[in-house]
């Protein structure tokens, strides 16, 4: 076990001179090591060892209340502040970047029995990521389309593996590129088209305040791309969809 380890490592309680190095350089240093990319947008969890996502969001609490400490805010009399470093360290971990420390949700996929061939779409799926730029929250919502191959999975399982992959730092083109690749891992569908609108903070909370624009941006895969009229049909049935939205 010690042997995977950096020789600088040694165990809790030996000499002070000789401190464990932080998880987080144990965790990149490994990654650099497997050659595996560690960007913000990536998933880490098949390389995280037991126990260290705990002490991972040790590390970042304490850094969160360095963080704190040099915004020059009293957070050892600020009774709203007391725990703010915990709970952002844990909110980052496991919730508003739980994509990249956590495992996939288990989907399980179905052969097309009935070779279903006809197109469906599903939606709007929410939209719940933040920005790489300003880590500020990224809200709208999002439409895929499926024209079925070999394998199906449930409609719900959509939604589970969009947030997934949403709940990591991103920019939305690349979001919706990730999303698009894991859609088609699962269930290898003929046609494959996505949509995502989506506001951006930091173009509404900061920078140039533009309360309103969204952004929107598609992809389409397969006889999406093939064929025009297929095309076509999805972005009429996102409206369609839209339209029920605001009856
Ligand atoms: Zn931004």
């Amino acid at each position: 076990m010690t042997s995977t380890l950096p020789s600088s490592f040694s165990p809790a309680g030996s000499a002070p001179d000789a401190a464990p190095l932080p998880v987080s350089l144990r965790l990149r240093d490994r990654l650099e090591k497997a050659g595996v990319s560690f960007l913000a947008n990536d998933n880490i969890a098949e390389h995280l060892l037991d126990g260290e996502l705990d002490q991972l969001e040790i590390e970042v609490a304490g850094k969160v209340r360095e963080l704190l400490r040099s915004l020059v805010i009293d957070i050892d009399n600020d009774h709203n502040t007391e725990e703010t470093a915990e709970r952002v360290a844990r909110m980052y971990l496991h919730e508003v970047f739980k994509g990249r420390y956590h495992h996939q949700p288990k989907i399980a996929s179905f052969p097309n029995v009935k070779k279903l061939d006809e197109i469906y779409t599903v939606g709007p799926i929410s939209v719940r990521s933040a920005c790489s730029h300003h880590l500020v929250p990224i809200l709208g919502n999002c439409w895929i389309g499926i024209k079925p191959g070999d394998q199906v999975i449930g409609l719900s399982k959509f939604s589970r593996v969009a947030d997934w992959v949403f709940s990591r730092p991103h920019i939305q083109e690349e979001a919706v590129m990730i999303l698009a690749d894991e859609i088609e891992r699962l269930c290898k569908p003929q046609g494959l088209a996505i949509l995502v609108k989506a506001q951006h903070y930091c173009m509404k909370w900061r920078g140039v305040k533009e309360p309103q624009t969204s952004m929107v941006n598609s992809i389409v895969r397969g006889d999406f791309r093939h064929d025009p009229s297929l095309k076509s049909e999805f972005f009429e049935l996102v409206k369609q969809q839209e339209a029920l939205l605001s009856t």
